[in-house]
């Protein structure tokens, strides 16, 4: 075979579909490699809800959601915080430009390749701050119809018709281990050729090594994803202002998201920024059906689950569920436990449990209109249902004093007093005799009921969590889960890798997770969510162009 191409692409997710494509599209002589087996191409995408932030949509507007650039840029940089001036000098140039995208032609762009969306449109990280704080000011979550194997599959059949084609060539099973360097520039790959394996989607695989290679090209794309599913790498980045690193975590990635590539361009003179920016979740439940070791599942919360440590006592404002994730990641690493709790009742669960996971949604990822139109009928989804049967987190009671026996057995570490959490849910109870309170959670809840969306489909119409006619009651014993990678190798608005000495490195360019989705952290500390998918879109389009260019 032909040891040399116009350009290679390490990885096989999104950013590295997307790059390849618009490489080949170019006439560029592709390679694509990729350390998993074919059966897993499209890597954490597909396994994705398949949630992407849009901004001022049709579907927003027939809403009644009045968005605009302005808001939705108000929004990122007060999440953002940005306030380094090396290290995120790039990445808030990719915000700005990301925004741009997302309020421009992010969605005809989509909509040309056959994506569509689910009409209602989800209100993910609420913030509960000022106007300036963090969190979407308006709902943005725009879920794929077909959720993430339908972001994935334009992409992907790109490739399989460039591989078609003759104009690119896909390697699964080559894991590169070394980027070769010639006077300062990047111009090829080298690594191991794994064995064969015949795991199925997601699922670990072999790293037994059967041979080597070794290929040029004068542009190398690294889209490795980032380092969720490598618990020692996120524990040694873990930084400090959360706390101390979970002993106890589980793992919302395949174990191919394991950062090794950023090493290895480290190596080849790549400067990777912000190590220390995560996103991690502190709604993850364990699998009872694992595809991936350690598997987690993250419950996208709707508002009204009232939220406990460890010991019972309800998290302050604004840790309610769905509001700001790393806030309340801080406040849980500050209680001396890695779990917590949350109490709802059983319409609570009916109405407002998401699971985060294509698998987890059969009617979405599978586009069965019939399927969701049933979400409405009483009775939580059957994936939702099935964990209520089978997940070892779940504790269900006709009264509090049984759920909390419950709660104390399943820890086996008899933390939680009764008469503590009546006493809290008693007061809670007692906020919802008028219509106005103090308890902000209340109001939120009762607020974002304003907005369409939330009710029909999201928010419980708001009860006292005693009150029978609205129970069972339902404890959830919520692990932390490892997820995103927000730094990364920093890359300049074209893509292109830059050393330590702000140069891009020659012939080195980076999208997607491993890129911190551009310039080595497009978040800044926080993120408004959807933006990694959109995130892998933008920067692989765009460095798969540039380098195209590039190339001549
Ligand atoms: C369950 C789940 C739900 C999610 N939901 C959403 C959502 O609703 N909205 C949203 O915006 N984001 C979501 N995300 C996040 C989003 O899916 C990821 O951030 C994104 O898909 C990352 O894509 P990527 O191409 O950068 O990396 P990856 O998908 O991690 O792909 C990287 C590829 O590189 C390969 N690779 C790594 N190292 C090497 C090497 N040395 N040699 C060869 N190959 C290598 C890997 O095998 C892998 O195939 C979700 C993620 C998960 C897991």
């Amino acid at each position: 075979m032909e040891r040399e191409f116009d350009a290679i692409v390490v990885g096989g997710g999104l950013a590295g579909l997307v790059a390849a494509a618009e490489l080949a599209d170019k006439g560029k002589r592709t390679l694509l490699l990729d350390q998993e087996p074919e059966a897993s191409l499209g890597g954490q995408a597909w396994w994705s809800f398949g949630g992407l932030f849009l901004v001022d949509s049709p579907e927003q507007r027939r809403l009644g959601v009045k968005d605009s650039k302005e808001l939705a840029l108000q929004d990122w940089m007060g999440s953002a915080g940005f306030d380094r001036a090396e290290e995120d000098h790039w990445g808030r140039k990719w915000a700005e430009a990301y925004i741009d995208f997302a309020a421009g032609e992010k969605r005809a762009w989509l909509h040309g390749l056959g994506v569509r969306f689910f009409p209602i449109v989800g209100w993910a990280e609420r913030g509960g701050y000022l106007a300036e704080g963090h969190g979407n000011s308006v709902p943005r979550f725009h879920i794929v119809w077909g959720t993430g194997p339908a972001i994935v599959a334009p992409f992907e059949r790109r490739v399989r018709e460039h591989r078609d084609g003759g104009r690119l060539v896909y390697l699964p099973r080559h894991r590169v281990d070394r980027l070769i360097r010639q006077q300062g520039a990047v111009v090829g790959v080298s690594g191991s050729v794994l064995a064969a394996s015949d795991a199925a989607r997601g699922e670990a695989s072999s790293r037994d090594i059967t041979g080597d290679f070794e290929y040029r090209a004068r542009a190398v794309l690294v889209t490795s994803g980032g380092i969720g599913g490598n618990p020692d790498l996120v524990r040694a980045n873990w930084p400090s202002r959360l706390g101390e690193p979970p002993k106890h975590m589980l793992s919302g990635v395949p174990a191919h998201v394991d950062g090794r590539m950023l090493g290895i361009a480290e190596e080849a003179g790549g400067r990777i920024v912000n190590r220390d920016r995560m996103w991690h979740y502190t709604e993850g439940i364990r699998n009872w059906s694992p595809i991936w070791p350690n598997h987690g599942i993250r419950i996208l919360p709707g508002p009204s689950s009232l939220w406990l440590d460890a010991r019972g006592k309800r998290l302050p404002a604004p840790n309610f569920p769905g509001f700001d994730t790393l806030g309340t990641l801080e406040t849980l690493r500050h209680t001396g436990y890695d779990y917590s709790w949350f109490i709802l009742t059983q319409k609570i669960i009916e109405k407002e449990f998401a699971l985060s996971g294509s698998e987890q949604t059969p009617d979405l990822t599978g586009k069965s209109v019939r399927q969701v139109l049933s979400r409405v009928l009483p009775g939580p989804t059957a994936p939702v249902q099935a964990f209520l049967d089978k997940g070892e987190d779940f504790v269900v009671a006709d009264n509090l004093a049984e759920l909390v026996a419950g709660m104390n057995r399943l820890t086996g570490e008899g933390l939680l007093r009764f008469e503590e959490i009546e006493r809290q849910v008693l007061a809670r109870d007692r906020e919802m005799d008028n219509a106005f309170t103090k308890d902000l959670q209340i109001t939120a809840l009762r607020g974002a009921r304003q907005y369409k969306g939330d009710k029909f489909i999201r928010v419980a119409r708001p009860h006292k969590l005693l009150d029978p006619k609205s129970g069972p009651l339902i404890a959830v014993r919520l692990h932390i889960v490892s997820r995103k990678t927000l730094g990364g190798l920093q890359t300049d608005l074209s893509g292109r890798v830059l050393g330590t000495d702000g140069a891009p490195v020659p012939g080195l360019y980076a999208a997607g997770e491993a890129s911190g989705f551009g310039g080595g952290g497009m978040h800044g500390y926080r993120a408004l969510e959807g933006t990694f998918l959109g995130g892998c879109l933008f920067s692989g389009r765009t460095a798969g162009r540039a380098a195209a260019e590039d190339i001549g």
